[in-house]
């Protein structure tokens, strides 16, 4: 059946609730005391949201939709963050997190900015979450100062006709050369993030990631000599709620 109606069981409760939303990201609450464990857990480093939301409309993706609008932080925010949980933690690393860091507008000044002041003191800096776009293949050039443990990209399928589908708007061309400037760059490891089960894939569209998967590794020596190291996750596609494919 079909749900006809909801309506609030008090009188004091209205009909539709508005969600809650930070507008100004500076002037939010912020950790800047986390608790350093003795045991090393996985992310054990200074965790700086850098933004909130994402411009980006991903068919399956329900990350988008829950955490708009999209927000930033300012630079000089961020700078500030970073010095007061650095002097409370003693983290050797900063992550730059995000649901999709390399669309921070202004990456290149924040890069610049905490590579200055934490270079010294032996803190890195790392981005964990890339989107495929023009900015990200010029990007592994002014980010010296980033830690290269693991280059993370999502292209989600192997082939352009699927991300069209799932309007994830890159295309094989854009992803080979943000794989090959990842490598000019030092960058060993490469991190790959697939979905299958996803609405119009063909089994063609299946076969395709292996020989993706392939050739980035095998760009990898051409450029530096070595195959590639590439680390691979696949997931199955679940429909999310209040995403266009929750219906599918
Ligand atoms: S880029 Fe990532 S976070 Fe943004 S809509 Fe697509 S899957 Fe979601």
């Amino acid at each position: 059946g079909t749900i006809g109606a909801i309506t609030p069981t008090e009188d004091d409760i209205p009909t539709s609730i508005s969600k809650a939303v930070v507008e100004d990201m500076d002037r939010t609450y912020y950790p800047l005391k986390p608790i350093v464990p003795f045991a090393e857990p996985v992310h054990d480093r200074i965790n700086l949201e850098i933004m909130r939301g994402c411009p980006h409309t991903c068919r399956f993706c329900i990350s988008s939709i829950i955490k708009a609008p999209l927000r930033f932080r300012s630079v000089q925010n961020l700078t500030d963050l970073a010095e007061q949980i650095y002097q409370n933690t003693g983290y050797d690393e900063i992550s730059l997190f995000s649901l999709s860091s390399s669309d921070y507008p202004w990456l290149d000044e924040l890069l610049v900015r905490l590579s200055g002041r934490f270079k010294a003191r032996r803190v890195g800096l790392s981005l964990p979450s890339l989107h495929i776009n023009e900015k990200l293949k010029d990007l592994p050039g002014v980010i010296n100062a980033v830690r290269k443990t693991g280059f993370t990209l999502a292209p989600e399928t192997g082939r352009d006709c699927l991300r069209q589908i799932i309007n994830k708007p890159i295309d094989d061309k854009e992803f080979f050369q943000a794989v090959c400037a990842a490598y000019q760059n030092g960058w060993q490891l490469i991190k790959l993030y697939f979905m299958i089960g996803l609405p119009g894939e063909t089994e063609a569209d299946i076969r395709a990631i292996p020989e993706m998967i392939k050739k980035a590794s095998y760009l990898g020596k051409e450029i530096k000599g070595s195959p590639g190291n590439i680390n691979v996750t696949i997931s199955p596609f679940t429909a999310k709620p209040h995403t266009p494919f929750q219906w599918v």
